[in-house]
C-alpha cells in the first residue's frame, strides 16, 4: 500500500503529480560503521512530485528530521571551492551593506561556521543557527557563536523580542532541506531589520533537469526550487525577491537577494521569462526528465561493465550524499567498485549506505592504482582531477558520470 500524496509544501495544493521514483533508498549521509554492517538499514521511498499550482518540485516522503541531522557527518569546510566562494561572499556583503561592529549577520544552517568565520575575523558580530549538535560544537570552538536549533517563525520571534535583528541573513543550501518552507521564510521576514537583506542559496531545479543531476535528489533535500516557485513563496510572506544570480555551486545554484520591499531587478524578470519558455509550469518537462534519468542509469552501468569485463579495476571518489544515490539507484556495489575515497577523515573507515562499499583515504588511489575512478562528487571534478594529477600521470583515468558518462585523463 502506498501512502497518499501529501499537500504541496509551499501552496498547500492537493493536486501534486508524481514525476520520478528512485525507489527505496537508504539515507544518503548515513555512512555505516563496520558494526552496523550486521544490522538492517532503514530505507525510505524517494519519490519526486510536481505542483501544478505553484510549480514547486518536491519529495512526497518526509523522514523524521532527528534521523537525518543529529550526527550529520558533512563538514563543508573540506571543499576548497566552497571556502573561496564563502570568503568572496563575505567580502562583498561587508562592503555593499557597510557592515561594522554594530551590525549583526545571522546564518541559518551555519554548519561548522565556515561562512561566518569570514565576518568574525573582521569583528562583525554574528550568530549561527544549526540543529546538528556535533557541528555546533566545532563552530563554537572556532569562535563562531552558534545556537543549536531549527529555525522557523517561533525562533525568529524569540530573537526579535531579545532585540536581535539582522542586517544580513544568510541561508546557504538549507531552505531546500526545511519541511516547513512557509515557517522558515516567514521567520526570515520577522528577523530582518527594516532595510536588511536576506541572501539565500538553493540548488537550481533547471540545472538539475538540464544536466541530469538526479543524484542531488535525496531525503534531506525536500524542495527543488525554480525562481517561479520561490517568487510565489517569498511574496506570500511579504518579502520581495530583488535580485538573483546563477552560481556554479552544487551543480548549479541560485543566489537570491530578498528584502522587505522593492521591485524585482531585470535579473529576476529575465529568469522568470526563461523558465516559462523552458516549461517550468508544464508536467511534461518533468516526465521527460524521468526518461533521461533511466537512460543515464543504463549507459553508466554499460560503461562500467565493459571496463570491468576488460579487467579494469574501478574505485570511486567522494563519499557524498549524491554518491549514495547514484550508486544505489544504478546498482553499483562492491562487485563493481573496490573502494570509495574521501578526504574527510570522519568518513574514512566507514561504508557507503546501501551498497556498503568501504570508504578510505584518497592516498589509496596512488597506492592501489585502480585503472578507473568514478567521480561521485562531479560538482568538484576539476578540483579532484587537479589534486590527483599524479594518479593520471601514472595511467589512472577518471570517469565523470553526468550529464553523460565520460572518461577523462587520456
Ligand atoms: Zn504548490
Amino acid at each position: 500500500m502506498t501512502d497518499p500524496i501529501p499537500p504541496c509544501r509551499s501552496c498547500g495544493s492537493d493536486k501534486l503529480q508524481n514525476v520520478l521514483s528512485l525507489g527505496q533508498m537508504p539515507l544518503a549521509n548515513a555512512t555505516l560503521t563496520a558494526d552496523q554492517l550486521r544490522e538492517p538499514e532503514p530505507a525510505y521511498p524517494l519519490d519526486l512530485a510536481f505542483c501544478p499550482r505553484c510549480s514547486l518540485v518536491q519529495l512526497t516522503t518526509s523522514v523524521p528530521p532527528q534521523k537525518l541531522f543529529d550526527t550529520y557527518l558533512y563538514f563543508s569546510a573540506y571543499s576548497q571551492t566552497m571556502l573561496q566562494e564563502s570568503q568572496l561572499l563575505a567580502e562583498r556583503l561587508i562592503e555593499s551593506r557597510k557592515l561594522n561592529s554594530q551590525s549583526l549577520v545571522v546564518e541559518l544552517g551555519s554548519n561548522d561556521g565556515y561562512q561566518l568565520q569570514y565576518f568574525v575575523t573582521k569583528r562583525i558580530p554574528v550568530l549561527g543557527i544549526d540543529p546538528a549538535k556535533n557541528i555546533v560544537q566545532v563552530a563554537e570552538a572556532k569562535g563562531v557563536p552558534t545556537l543549536c536549533s531549527y529555525f522557523g517563525r517561533d525562533l525568529a520571534v524569540e530573537l526579535r523580542t531579545k532585540n536581535k535583528l539582522a542586517d544580513v541573513i544568510i541561508a546557504k543550501n538549507v531552505l531546500a532541506h526545511v519541511p516547513d518552507s512557509n515557517g522558515f521564510v516567514a521567520g526570515i521576514g520577522v528577523l530582518l531589520k527594516k532595510d536588511g537583506l536576506g541572501v539565500i542559496e538553493v540548488p537550481y531545479l533547471k540545472d538539475l533537469l538540464d544536466k541530469s543531476e538526479f543524484d542531488t535528489i535525496y531525503h534531506e533535500h525536500l524542495s527543488y526550487f525554480s525562481v517561479t516557485a520561490l517568487n510565489e513563496l517569498f511574496r506570500r510572506h511579504g518579502l520581495a525577491l530583488k535580485e538573483v544570480e546563477r552560481i556554479p555551486l552544487h551543480g548549479g545554484s541560485l543566489r537570491l537577494y530578498v528584502a522587505r520591499d522593492g521591485e524585482p531587478a531585470e535579473s529576476v524578470r529575465s529568469l522568470l521569462r526563461d523558465e516559462e519558455k523552458w516549461g517550468v509550469t508544464r508536467l511534461e518537462t518533468y516526465r521527460s526528465f524521468a526518461g533521461q534519468v533511466a537512460h543515464l542509469k543504463e549507459s553508466l552501468k554499460a560503461l562500467l561493465k565493459s571496463l570491468g569485463d576488460k579487467g579494469g579495476r574501478i574505485a570511486a571518489y567522494g563519499a557524498a550524499a549524491k554518491g549514495t544515490i547514484l550508486l544505489n539507484y544504478c546498482g553499483i556495489g562492491p562487485d563493481i567498485l573496490d573502494f570509495v575515497v574521501d578526504l574527510n577523515p570522519h568518513k574514512q573507515g566507514r561504508y557507503m549506505p546501501g551498497v556498503r562499499v568501504p570508504i578510505t583515504s584518497p592516498s589509496q588511489l596512488l597506492e592501489k592504482m585502480p585503472d578507473y575512478t568514478l567521480i561521485l562528487v562531479w560538482n568538484i571534478a576539476d578540483e579532484v582531477i587537479r589534486q590527483q594529477s599524479e594518479y593520471i600521470h601514472r595511467g589512472g583515468r577518471f570517469i565523470i558520470p553526468l550529464p553523460q558518462p565520460k572518461i577523462v585523463g587520456e
